[in-house]
């Protein structure tokens, strides 16, 4: 076995989950989306509350989602796996737990 950062057998596994997470993060959001928070329905505080927490995590979720089509794009063009800010190889089991990682585990928490 060469000494590759990445094989191809764990790249196309990890494909798999980005992909299956993609598909996870697109439905929620649809599900999302797909609530009814038209006028005619109240104005009641409660709404507007619950309004502001599905707009905050439809957020959580559009950042989610672009991370792992970015993670996607990389690993079309060969890229993924490398640190979005040193350029270093971010790391197989860091890769594991988190697929769609942009930085390796030093520059993870780097604030720039
Ligand atoms: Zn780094």
């Amino acid at each position: 076995m060469p000494e590759t950062p990445l094989s191809a057998v764990r790249a196309q596994e990890l494909r798999d989950r980005l992909e299956a997470e993609r598909a996870r993060l697109r439905s929620q959001l649809a599900e999302i989306g797909g609530l009814a928070f038209d006028e005619g329905f109240a104005d009641s505080g409660q709404v507007t509350a619950e309004k502001s927490e599905v707009d905050a995590l439809a957020g959580t979720l559009r950042e989610n989602l672009r991370d792992v089509e970015d993670a996607l794009a990389k690993l079309d063009a060969g890229t993924y796996g490398s640190c979005e800010r040193c350029g270093g190889p971010i790391g197989e089991a860091r890769l594991e737990a988190m697929p769609a990682a942009r930085r390796c585990i030093a520059c993870a928490s780097a604030r720039d």
